[in-house]
Formats: structure tokens, sequence, C-alpha cells
């Protein structure tokens, strides 16, 4: 707190680490001695910059970009890229800080960064964007590589976003290589990247029912966000028979008791990508709905609850709500959706709650093999990733079976277990590399 009086989420996300780690530390002399918390706390280097751009009116905007590398002790630098007007470099860091972790998780080869600008897409024409963009990579494009660090999208990033920055690296640098990943298909992108990050945060939902005995098939979803995350997830949780109720976005939810089922989803999903629309107005599409202005949907009574918007958007009494309504189940899709105080609320009331940097893992996970692919020149097939992803999600869960429970309790907290086990591994790393 006092090396970072002004950032507070990036100290959010350190002190919710730090609780987990402190205790398993407690009698490991060589990561006391060797101050790997205190390193992994401060990331390698933090880049900020001007991004310089006009607008169709040809007025000249100022705005701030920055990449955050935090940790390569495992492999290059990863993370997304985030275009959204909250961007702060204390958000950044708290992002990077948590992808080393999440990135140790998945088994694969792959360092923690991130990187963005508050830059608000919203409202911006298709040459406003490029332009944005080819300006941000002008200066990225020195900080980045396929064997140094490979950034992705976040919100506000997607395949559009993607394509203008890999064409404006590749123009600068003269060099096609897998420099970014969330590419289109035809230039090196990967098969079921863009449903890896939803579908995965499902899988592992499935994956912790089970170890109570449960099933996803006729649970009720409540499920925030109506991004790339929440469609995802939605459609993965009407595939295995349960019932999505909720979505929303920065304005307010949409709550449709008659279940928001494919046709839906697809209509949210080209609502939110092609017409850049807002997610009230599902509520005038589908009459069965109906649109609550400036709430989140955690009060609505459900099984199992999918956060996939955005930081902080779980609060305390949220997560009461949820517990008091009977929800069993929550699994993160978005990054720190829920707050220290709301964990602490799941924790007590023992329901099965899984960390981001757990829970939806499975978007970089496929974003790693989409690297491998690059490296390798060749593109696997459907089948082949969908499997890989359920393995990896699968192998993730076991990680956090194996260091989430406490002493004497049959409770897993997921979010020690899966602490625990990516510090474990950046840690050792660390430890191999002496005093760098
Ligand atoms: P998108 O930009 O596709 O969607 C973001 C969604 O969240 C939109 O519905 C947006 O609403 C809403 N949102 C954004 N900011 C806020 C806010 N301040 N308050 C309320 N709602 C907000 O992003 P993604 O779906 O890709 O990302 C969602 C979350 O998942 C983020 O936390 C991201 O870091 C995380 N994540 C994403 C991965 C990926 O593969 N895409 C991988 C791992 C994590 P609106 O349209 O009004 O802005």
């Amino acid at each position: 707190k006092r090396r970072n009086p002004a950032q507070p989420e990036f100290v959010q996300a350190v002190e919710e680490v730090a609780e987990d780690i402190f205790d398993f530390i407690q009698d490991k002399e060589e990561y006391h001695r060797w101050q790997i918390l205190r390193r992994i706390a401060e990331p390698d280097r933090v880049v900020s910059f001007r991004v310089c751009w006009e607008d169709d009116n040809h007025n000249i905007r100022v705005q701030r970009g920055w990449r955050v590398q935090n940790n390569n002790a495992i492999g290059p630098y990863k993370g997304g890229i985030r275009f959204h007007p909250s961007v702060t470099e204390s958000v950044l860091k708290f992002l990077a800080f948590e992808q080393t972790f999440k990135n140790a998780l998945t088994g694969l080869p792959m360092g923690g960064g991130k990187g963005g600008a508050n830059f608000n897409p919203k409202g911006k024409s298709d040459a406003e964007i490029m332009r944005f963009c080819q300006s941000y990579m002008t200066e990225l494009y020195r900080h980045i590589g396929a064997n140094i660090d490979v950034p992705a999208g976040d919100i506000g990033v997607g395949a559009r976003e993607i394509g203008y920055m890999f064409g404006q690296y590749k123009r600068i640098t003269n060099s096609f290589e897998g420099v970014l990943t969330g590419k289109g298909l035809e230039y090196g992108g990967s098969l079921i990247r863009t449903e890896a990050t939803g579908y995965g945060a499902v899988y592992f939902l499935e994956n912790m029912l089970k170890t109570r005995g449960q099933e996803l098939a006729g649970k009720r979803a409540v499920i925030s966000g109506s991004g790339n995350v929440a469609t995802h997830a939605a459609e993965k949780v009407v595939q295995l028979g349960g019932k999505v109720l909720t979505l929303s976005d920065s304005e307010g939810f949409v709550h449709d008791p008659d279940g928001i089922d494919q046709e839906k989803i697809d209509w949210v999903k080209a609502h939110k990508t092609k017409r850049r629309g807002r997610i009230s107005q599902y509520a005038d599409e589908f009459k069965s709905a109906t649109f609550h202005a400036g709430k989140r949907p955690w009060g609505v009574e459900c099984d199992v609850a999918l956060p996939c918007a955005t930081q902080n958007e779980l609060l305390a009494d949220d997560a009461r709500a949820l517990v008091k309504n009977g929800c069993i189940a929550v699994s993160e899709g978005a990054n720190m959706p829920t707050d220290l105080e709301g964990a602490h609320v799941f924790r007590d009331a023992q329901i099965l709650y899984a960390p981001g940097k757990a829970a939806n893992a499975g978007g970089v996970a496929v974003s790693g093999l989409e690297m491998s692919q690059n490296s390798a020149r060749i593109s696997w097939k459907e089948a082949e990733l969908q499997q890989l992803l359920r393995d990896i999600m699968d192998g993730i869960h076991g990680r956090c079976l194996t260091y989430g429970r406490r002493d004497g309790s049959d409770y897993v907290d997921y979010v020690r277990g899966a602490n625990i086990a990516g510090f474990k591994k950046v840690a050792d790393a660390m430890l191999a590399f002496g005093v760098v």
C-alpha cells in the first residue's frame, strides 16, 4: 500500500494473493530469503506512452497507452490489451499480476503481462478505431515480439482491433510472426479462441459441481456482461442443459424468465458486435424480458452465477444476496469481478467459488495453443482444440483441488488453490534463476 498509494486495484489483487501465500510459505525458508512474493509483485517493467490520433472531424486527440510486463519467469509475457476509459496504470498492474498466476496455472509456458489505453471505443467510427490501433502499435511494437511479449484482446479489443494492430506491426517490422493472439483465421488465428474463455469458465463450473455430485443440466444461471466472455459462457450453459436468466452491460441488466436460448444469444452477439448496440434493446426485441437500468443481476434467484463483465462488479452485499437466494456456485469469467469482502462471503458460506485466474484461463490457454501453432506453422483441428481446452480446464481444476484444502477440512477453497498452485510454479522458476 505504501509503495503504490494511488493504485487501489493493484493493492487489492496483491493483498488477495498474499493472504494465501503467506500461509503457504510460512515454513518454506527459501521463498522468504529470496523475496519471491515481493519480486512477483513488482512488475519487471511498466511502459507508459502517448497515443496521438486524429478523429473524423480532424481534431487531434491524445490518449495514454501502457504495457505492463509483470513476470517472464516461465515464458514470454502474455496478456490482453484493454481499451476502456476506466483503464489506469493500477488496473493494468492488477491485471498483469493476476495474469502471471493464471498463465502458470494453465501449465503452458507463458509469463504475465497486460496493456491498454484510456481510450473509449464506444461511438467511434471504424476509421477512427483503425487510426487509434495503428497509433497504439506504432509505439508498442518496440516492446513486444513472438519470444518477448505476446498481447491479445480484452475489453474493447476484439478481432477487428487485433487485425489493425497486427497489420501495423507487420508493416513496421516487416516480420510476419505470432506477436499477437486472437488473430483472424486467415492470418494465423486459432479455432475456438473466441469461444474459449466463456466455454472454459463453464467447464470449470461443471467440474466444481461434480465434486458435490451435481450437474449443470436444469440449473438456473445469472450471467453479467454481454461481450465475448458472457455470450460464450451463456452458449455453453445452454448447450449443457442449463437456463440463462440474465445478461448485462455498463447501463444495466436484462432478466428473461423464459431463458436466453441460443437464438437469443446469437441476437445479442450480433447486436453488441456488429451493431454495437445496448443490452437494454434486448427487452424491446424479446417481450418476455425486462430491463433494469443501472443495476446488476445478482438479486435474481439462481442456482449458479457467472460474473463475466468487469472487475469489482460483485460486492459483499451482492454476494450475500446470491447466497441468500440459494446460489450454490460462482465461476468468474471476468477478472476480479468479486471484491475481497464478497469473496469472503462466498468462502464463509462454503459455496463453490472459482476466481477468474482459474475459471477464465481457457482463453489464454487457447492463446498459448495459438502461439504453438504459429511457431510450428500449422493449424490444429477444432476437435483437437476442444479436447485440449477441456483437458487444460480439468488440469487447472485438479491443481486447485491439490492446494485448495486447508488442514482438516473437506471444503475446497479454489481461491487459495489457484493462488498457491500459480505461485509455486513461478516461484520455483525464479529460485532457479537466482537474484535477477
Ligand atoms: P467485451 O468488451 O467483449 O465485453 C465486456 C462486457 O462487460 C460488456 O458487456 C461491457 O458493457 C461490460 N462492461 C465493461 N466495463 C464495464 C463496467 N465498468 N461496468 C459494467 N459493465 C462493464 O470484453 P470481454 O468479454 O472480452 O471481457 C470481459 C471480462 O473478461 C474482463 O474482465 C476481461 O478482462 C475478462 N477476460 C476476457 C478474456 C477474453 O478472452 N476475452 C480472457 C480472460 C478474461 P458495455 O458494452 O456497456 O461496455
